[in-house]
């Protein structure tokens, strides 16, 4: 039998492991492959921390496995962990497969106590360095594995450098920091009870532990339900020898990007901080250097980095991100990863990766998503509006956001709550204001730089940041932010520009971005408008040639759910290739409400027949307009849908005002109609109306009803055609559950077209199809294709009838419960549940197929715009999607995604 293998060496892994090793752990593997300096060290798996999560204590082969991989580091470096001469340090960091900000903070310096203290200030011949990395190490430590309030320790790191007279923590002398240790020493013993841990192994084991349980913290747990990380995957720990930037002036600590992740330019775009540790150069505690200033302080090692740098990248081949250390002129490499970016540098990056022939254009549309196009699409601040600029700090991820200033996760969430937009605003954030991040718009800083938490999280998220705006005094304890003079207090209104930094004052009216003007009017109008602005241009440049790409690849045709000539139109000009779904009910609403009623009221056939006739050259009006917006593209036009009520006055406002009428004594042909209606209204009161008498039924009901519309579509045809037109209308049947309502309404539809085509000598092939929106319908589609020329799936209701869920009742009422416990991840209503509701659209497909091989299959749920329902539906072989018009591009693009996507899987299967 062969054991399972908790913990491998650095040397074992490689990028491709990261389920095993976590993104930090594969990554380190991977640079160790490619020869990079990187300090010696291993990564305790993801299975270890699951086998804890499951035993609720650490495996006793884990610890086994440690102390072999301990010694196999001091091996290599030749020095020992608690040794009295040349001590060993490690760094414990925490790294799961997707990148998380709840997760534990790495701790540095294990491995020093009181006794090892000072063999490493001779080895180092450096005191100051060795009594500041047993304060960071007792700082860290306390804060994270023994949950010690971090201020604690800052507050007394405070109060001795006033003691001293200095500002910065670098002044703080070794005597001081001497003084210093002892004092973290007391607070840890008066918080815990129990002295500082003085054993190196037992500090190594409770820094291993603590990776593991901080899996579950809430921070954590609510990262991952909102980027739906599964909740099983677990952590790595990755252990690795401690390299110093702490050791004085020639050594420092710095983080890179190979291109800038905002503008996806190649260069230099990174922070360094000379004689800083760990997280000091994003923490914002001493002003960075630009990384170009590296250079003039050490040039060999500069260019050592350069070199590195370009190695990722090319083989990578992709913008990676990069935090190093130099130690002495040394430099050593301790993280990379394929960097996050902003959705406009994700455009230009791969494009420019392309054009550098490092990446195939397939692959380039691997490397954007929908939901970053859809980001692109929002509006941005007017430039010509009137506004009073506040301050300007650093664009770090871009978008136009305005919402109330918020100080803390409290005010954020519950301003949220009441339904406000939020900005969250902070001298700098960390990883305790993720709630508050979660719940706001948009972000604002006053310290830090484009690597800092605040952007580095808020460009995870994909939301608006500022950060660095030094001008700001944020006042958190009084809840206000000073600029000069001027006084913003919580709940004031601010807007921020998150591409320029600039941060106005009260609400300040958006305009359509570049990326939008270029969907709606093309490349060229976009280009004017956007004044010979290179980024501007780059992009859109980037954006067009991708887009084109993923319409040159894609299989799934793109339509749109459009009810009017005027929103076909905008369809049309974002792409769309025929309108999947036109909702004919609000055609009867506004005035034409009381020709429904009279149809529901009607005594006589003769009656029902006249409010017919009056809603014939409306209704056909109505297609002229949609269908000569659409000309010559499919248009599914979608026969009368909803519950009558819908239709129908309110039955408690009408009982109310016949009562009233009755009181005052009135009498007349109007109290008499009122008296009908609400008899009427009465008669078909629903308590149940979605699964009641509604579309097809509601047809079958009120004969004339869909032979009206019927008879509009085909009218509406010969009209259009006698202009010279090409209409291609195609109607569609909702809720069809039995094969025997389709041929009913088709007999009759077919009727009403060949007696059109007779009187005007036009021959009507219009299209018949159905919806796909009951259990039914899927589960006897080898039935009903037999009467159906075209399915398509409304998996709107599909994912109501097959869960058994209302959707208005379920949203807000218990589904949030429902994503704590886990039982759902993301409403099914956003993205498919491929299992049930998936399952039913892929028996549908298969069981109209069998019948008619190319039955022509689409969406027009909702989630025809959603790009991972979009794959599902490539996968299941539809022909189309239809989505709102705003989503065209995106689906578009994912359609070109996903078909590129597919093909790569099959061949490597
Ligand atoms: P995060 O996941 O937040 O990026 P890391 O595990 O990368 O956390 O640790 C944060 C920082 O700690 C690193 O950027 C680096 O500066 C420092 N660090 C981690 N390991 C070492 C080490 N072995 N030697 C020196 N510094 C280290
Ligand atoms: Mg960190
Ligand atoms: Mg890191």
């Amino acid at each position: 039998m062969t054991q399972q293998q908790y913990v491998y060496m650095f040397s074992e892994g490689d990028r491709d492991q990261k389920d095993l090793l976590g993104g930090k752990g594969a990554n380190l593997a991977e640079m160790v492959k490619l020869g990079l300096p990187v300090p010696p060290g291993f990564t305790i798996s993801t299975n270890a921390c699951r086998a804890y999560l499951s035993e609720g204590k650490v495996p006793p082969e884990v610890r086994v496995e440690v102390t072999r991989s301990v010694r196999d580091v001091e091996d290599q470096i030749g020095r020992h962990l608690g040794d009295s001469e040349e001590p060993l340090l490690l760094s414990v960091r925490s790294g799961a497969k997707f990148s998380m900000p709840g997760m534990m903070e790495t701790v540095l310096n294990v491995g020093l106590n009181d006794d090892t203290v000072g063999p490493l200030a001779d080895f180092a011949g450096d005191e100051r360095f060795a009594w500041d990395s047993y304060r960071r190490l007792i700082q860290m430590f306390g804060k994270t594995v023994l949950d010690i309030d971090s201020d604690l320790f800052s507050d007394a790191l405070d109060a001795r450098k006033e003691a001293a007279g200095v500002t910065a923590d670098i002044d703080l002398d070794a005597e001081q920091l001497k003084a210093l240790v002892k004092e973290y020493k007391e607070i840890v013993e008066r918080k815990t009870g129990t002295p500082f841990p003085q054993s190196p192994r037992k500090q190594l084991d409770m820094a291993i532990e603590a990776v593991f349980r901080s899996w579950n913290t809430e921070r954590a747990r609510l990262y991952r339900r909102r980027e739906r990380i599964p909740d099983d995957l677990g952590t790595a720990v990755n252990v690795q020898a401690m390299v110093f930037g702490n050791l004085a002036d020639a050594s420092g600590t710095g983080v890179c990007f190979t291109r800038d992740p905002s503008s996806g330019h190649s260069g230099v775009y990174g922070d360094y901080l000379a004689n800083a540790q760990g997280e000091d150069v994003v923490a914002g505690i001493r002003n960075t250097l630009p990384l170009a200033e590296l250079e003039k302080l050490d040039k060999s090692a500069y260019r050592e980095l350069r070199s590195a740098m370009r190695r990722l990248e090319t083989h990578y081949r992709d913008l990676c991100d990069i935090e190093f250390t130099i130690e002495r002129g040394h430099l050593w490499m301790l993280q990379t990863r394929v960097g996050k970016r902003t959705p406009a540098a994700a455009f230009r990056v791969a494009t420019q990766l392309v054009d550098e022939a490092l990446i195939t254009m397939d692959e380039a549309l691997e490397r954007v998503t929908g939901e970053q196009l859809n980001q692109l699409l929002f509006p941005q601040f007017d430039p010509e509006a009137e506004r009073v600029l506040l301050a300007t700090g650093m664009g770090a991820s871009p978008g136009a956001a305005v919402g109330e200033v918020a100080f803390d996760n409290e005010s954020a969430t519950s301003r949220k709550a009441d339904g406000h937009d939020v900005i969250l605003v902070r001298r700098e954030t960390s990883p305790e204001d993720l709630p508050g991040m979660i719940a706001a718009v948009g972000v604002l800083t006053a310290r830090g730089g484009k690597t800092s938490h605040a952007a580095v999280v808020a460009r995870g998220m994909g939301m608006c940041a500022v950060v660095g705006a030094d001008d700001l005094v944020v006042d958190v304890a009084h809840k206000q932010i000073r600029v000069g003079e001027r006084v913003i207090n919580e709940g004031d209104v601010i807007a921020i520009d998150g591409k320029s930094g600039e941060v106005f004052l009260g609400d300040v009216p958006v305009v359509d971005s570049p990326v939008m003007t270029y969907i709606s009017d093309g490349l060229e109008a976009a280009k004017a408008a956007s004044d010979g602005d290179v980024e501007t241009d780059e992009l859109l440049d980037a954006v067009h040639r991708l887009l084109t790409h993923a319409d040159d690849r894609r299989r799934l045709r793109v339509r749109a759910n459009a009810d009017t000539g005027e929103d076909a139109e905008r369809a049309r000009a974002r792409g769309a290739e025929g309108i999947g779904l036109c909702r004919t009910e609000h055609q009867f609403l506004g005035d034409r409400r009381k020709n429904i009623e009279a149809v529901i009221v009607a005594e006589t056939d003769e009656d029902r027949q006249a409010a017919f006739d009056e809603l014939l050259p409306l209704q056909r009006a109505d297609f002229i307009e949609l269908l000569a917006a659409m000309d010559g593209l499919p248009t599914t036009i979608r026969l009368i849908d909803p519950p009558l009520h819908e239709f129908l006055p309110n039955i408690t406002d009408l009982s109310v005002e016949v009562a009233l009428a009755e009181e005052r004594g009135e009498s007349g042909p109007e109290l008499e109609r009122a008296k009908v209606l609400l008899e009427a209204v009465r008669r078909t009161h629903e308590q149940n109306p979605m699964l009641g008498l509604r579309g097809v039924r509601l047809g079958l009901r009120f004969p004339g009803l869909f032979a009206l519309q019927i008879r509009a579509i085909g009218e509406a045809v010969v009209e259009l055609r006698k202009q010279g037109k090409d209409p291609q209308p195609e109607i569609m049947v909702p809720l069809i559950g039995s094969v025997r309502e389709l041929y009913l309404v088709r007999g009759e539809a077919e009727e009403i077209l060949a007696e059109i085509g007779k009187t005007s000598g036009e021959a009507l092939d219009v299209p018949i199809g159905c919806m796909i929106e009951l259990p039914r319908a899927a589960l006897t589609a080898r039935r009903i294709a037999h009467a159906a020329d075209f399915f398509s799936f409304g998996t709107n209701d599909l994912t109501q009838t097959t869960w058994g869920f209302s959707r208005d009742d379920v949203e807000t009422e218990f589904f949030p419960a429902y994503f704590d416990n886990g039982v759902l991840t993301i409403s099914p209503f956003e993205t498919l549940d491929e299992y049930g509701v998936g399952r039913l659209v892929e028996i549908g497909v298969e069981g109209g197929r069998s019948v008619k091989e190319n039955l022509k299959t689409g969406v027009c749920g909702e989630h025809g715009g959603d790009p991972e329902s979009i794959h599902f539906f490539h996968r299941t072989g539809l022909d189309y999607v239809s989505c709102s018009p705003f989503r065209v591009p995106v689906a578009r693009l994912e359609a070109g995604r996903a078909a590129v996507m597919t093909r790569d899987a099959s061949s490597t299967a």
